[in-house]
């Protein structure tokens, strides 16, 4: 094992293993993974790797035994603990694919712990591929530093997802026809959150009563201008990380 305290390098690849890490454990890998180490990243042998398993955290591997398609990771030592996620969910109805998938990058970067697809009447889109955005929220993982992947739930329809909503966890309510100012209504509700942002047509006048009449909803206005659905998802994560996150 190199002995120097740069050892691994801030430079080093990052990748989200699906198995329990541990010390002195080593990870056989090959295709795409390999591919991306081997033929993107150009790793030598003993070149140092991070790697992250969503259970236990962060570790550093040498690379050894690499060949065309495959290559071996040692396992050296723990360089983070798992780390506890701000609770918070990003509820979203679904978007063009594009839109989306921007959505489901940003917000694993600003931190959230799950992304809740809501599916609601004047959605233009009313599936979603779920291995696509779980790619999406793992690469944002391995590229920003997270330990711990964002949950992605399978998609719930509206009124679904109000009559199962949990005790004691606030729902903001993201409503273009006007709100509480959001600061003041974050000062107010601490604790568990989520934010609920519309598809690109809105929430319709009996969605809207529906939302505003649950006991858990505070309808905020995110400000005087309609902003795209996917601005509105990232604003809204973002405001909350600063006010109530980890971002302080
Ligand atoms: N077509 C709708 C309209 O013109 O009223 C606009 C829907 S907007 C593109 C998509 C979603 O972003 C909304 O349902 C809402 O959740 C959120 N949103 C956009 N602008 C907002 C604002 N100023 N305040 C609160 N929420 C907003």
């Amino acid at each position: 094992m190199p002995a120097t305290p740069a050892w691994p390098p801030q430079s080093a690849p990052r990748l989200y293993i699906d198995a329990s890490l541990a010390e002195g454990a080593v990870v056989p890998l090959d295709g795409n993974p390999a591919h991306y180490l081997i033929s993107v990243m150009r790793v030598k042998d003993g070149d140092a790797v991070l790697l992250f398993d969503n259970r236990t955290g962060e570790w550093a591997a040498e690379a050894r035994d690499i060949r065309k398609r495959d290559l071996a990771l040692h396992i050296v030592r723990q360089t983070k603990t798992l780390e506890a996620v701000p609770d918070f969910w990003l509820c979203v109805a679904p978007i063009k694919k594009g839109r989306i998938d921007l959505v489901a990058e940003k917000a694993c970067e600003l931190g959230v712990a799950k992304l809740q697809p809501v599916l609601t009447r004047r959605a233009v889109v009313d599936k979603l591929n779920l291995s696509r955005l779980r790619a999406h929220l793992v690469e944002a993982a391995e590229q920003c530093g997270r330990t711990a992947l964002p949950e992605l739930a399978d998609m719930v329809k509206l009124p679904d997802l109000l009559k199962n909503w949990p005790v004691g966890r606030h729902l903001f309510f993201a409503d273009e026809r006007g709100g509480a100012p959001m600061a003041e209504m974050l000062a107010t509700c601490k604790g568990p959150a989520a934010f609920l942002i519309g598809p690109e047509g809105g929430f319709d006048d009996e969605e809207r009563a529906a939302i505003r009449a649950h006991t858990a909803a505070v309808a905020v206005s995110l400000g005087p201008r309609i902003l795209r659905a996917e601005t509105a998802a990232i604003a809204a994560t973002a405001i909350w990380m600063a006010q109530s996150g980890d971002w302080t």
